[in-house]
């Protein structure tokens, strides 16, 4: 039987917690902290709670559990009363209940966008995870994918000749379908404009690649992957030396900016966090290559057959490069251009619904079962357009997408928005349509 001090934690462990939570301590977190009046309003946002009912998927209850240690070490009434004023000492349960808040949470901040008082549930996210990896817990797969990120770059030597070959072959599929036998992919071009930094695998290059020698821009590709596991898991640290492989290439090339594939995370990494993080002003732009695809249709760089998309094509705004990124308007404008009958989401921008596919989750077997049932509201969405096209530039959501439409018999083509615009390019090497 249990005795009166099982789940207790050693004073040690406690000191680690509160220290954690003392460097977190931002003048914003604080606030978050001390305002949010329960309200509940903000239940209704989060797609985890609305598809399970469960409490602990509740945004202000996830917040709630750092709050009552915050109380219990960070104010006096807590300290003195911690009974009235709902103050806690951390134990064992309080850690498995912040790890299954925590981790399963995909940081959509669709909460926060609801809250009257713009409480960011996610940062509070954040200072927890900080807290588990302090204390041994952070989630196991995320931790092993950031450190295997970590060595494949230490270890890029290693891996550089059979990177080579696979953009050669994917540079004969360029050259296959532009119809130019000048077409290149270019590697390690110092002066070159674009650092273009992609994800693992040719759907993240050729499509590209395409763009880049059709408009006949000055680019380069990175050596390093756009992805980061650091920040899903909740390292700063481990996150900032991922990103810092692709920044240091770029200063090293020279380059005016990083383009970052259609990845929503790594896009929020390299253009939010990552001088913050560094303590250093980059000398380059960071851009989602959607901005830069628009950039070009508009300035007539590249053509596209106008309509030339001819099925319903709908767009899902991943929360990362939409309500978090501020990018709305140039992809809808991409998809305009060349569908022929685009639709729309409702709700749509800010208030789009998290497909459930975000912050990690998708490598988190555990959460499987309740990530699936919380993509029930974009299922939703998706069917009331009549949709048989869904263009989407996160890598996370297409594959959670994919999934709720095998589930759900959609009848959906998920596809990257760049696809779509190479679908649309009268390109020499492709017949006529
Ligand atoms: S909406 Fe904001 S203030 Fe209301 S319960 Fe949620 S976090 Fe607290
Ligand atoms: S950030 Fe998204 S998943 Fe996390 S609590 Fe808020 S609404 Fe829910």
């Amino acid at each position: 039987m249990a005795g009166p001090t099982a789940g207790k934690l050693e004073r040690q462990q406690i000191d680690t917690i509160v220290g954690t939570l003392d460097k977190k301590m931002t003048r914003s977190l604080k606030q978050y902290m001390d305002v949010c009046v329960r309200c509940a309003i903000c239940k209704d946002a989060c797609h985890q709670y609305v598809a399970t009912g469960d409490m602990k998927y509740l945004p202000a209850r996830r917040a709630e559990l750092v709050r009552e240690i915050y109380r219990k070490y960070f104010t006096k009434a807590g300290e003195f009363l911690p009974a009235l004023f709902e103050a806690r000492e951390p134990d064992e349960n309080l850690l498995d209940e912040l790890y299954d808040a925590t981790y399963a949470c995909t940081g959509c901040r669709r909460c926060m966008y609801y809250c009257p008082f713009s409480i960011d549930t996610q940062w509070v996210i954040s200072a927890a995870k900080a807290i588990l990896i302090a204390c041994g817990r952070g989630n196991e797969m995320l931790g092993q994918l950031a450190d295997a990120a970590l060595f494949k770059g230490d270890n890029a030597e290693m891996f550089r000749d059979s990177l080579l070959d696979g953009w050669r072959d994917i540079e004969t599929e360029v050259r296959e379908l532009t119809g130019n036998p000048s077409a290149e992919i270019p590697v390690d071009r110092e002066g070159a404009d674009i650092l273009y930094v992609a994800l693992a695998g040719s759907h993240s290059i050729l499509p590209a690649a395409v763009i880049f020698n059709e408009a006949g821009a000055s680019w380069t590709l990175s050596f390093f992957e756009s992805a980061n596991y650091g920040f899903f898991f909740g390292d700063t640290e481990k996150a900032r030396l991922i990103a810092k492989r692709y920044m240091d290439e770029a200063l090293r090339l020279g380059v005016k900016e990083v383009v970052i594939t259609e990845c929503g995370h790594a896009y929020r990494v390299a253009e939010m966090f990552y001088e913050a993080w560094s303590k250093e002003k980059m000398p380059f732009k960071v851009r989602h290559i959607l901005e830069v695809i628009d950039e070009y249709i508009k300035d007539g760089l590249i053509t596209v057959d106008r309509g030339a998309i001819t099925e319903r094509v709908t767009y899902h705004d991943p929360c990362q490069i939409g309500r978090n990124g501020g990018i709305y308007d140039q992809p809808r404008d991409i998809v305009a251009a060349i569908a022929r009958d685009f639709v729309d989401m409702t709700p749509n921008r800010e208030k789009q619904w998290c497909c459930g596919g975000g912050g990690g989750i998708v490598a988190i077997e555990e959460f499987n079962e309740m990530r699936l049932a919380s993509g029930g509201k974009k299922v939703e969405q998706i069917r009331a357009t009549g949709a048989t096209v869904l263009a989407c530039p996160c890598e996370n959501c297409r594959l959670q997408i994919t999934e709720l439409n095998q589930m759900h018999d959609l009848g959906l083509r998920v596809v990257p928005v760049m696809e779509l615009v190479v679908d649309a390019m009268p390109l020499k090497g492709r017949p006529e349509r």
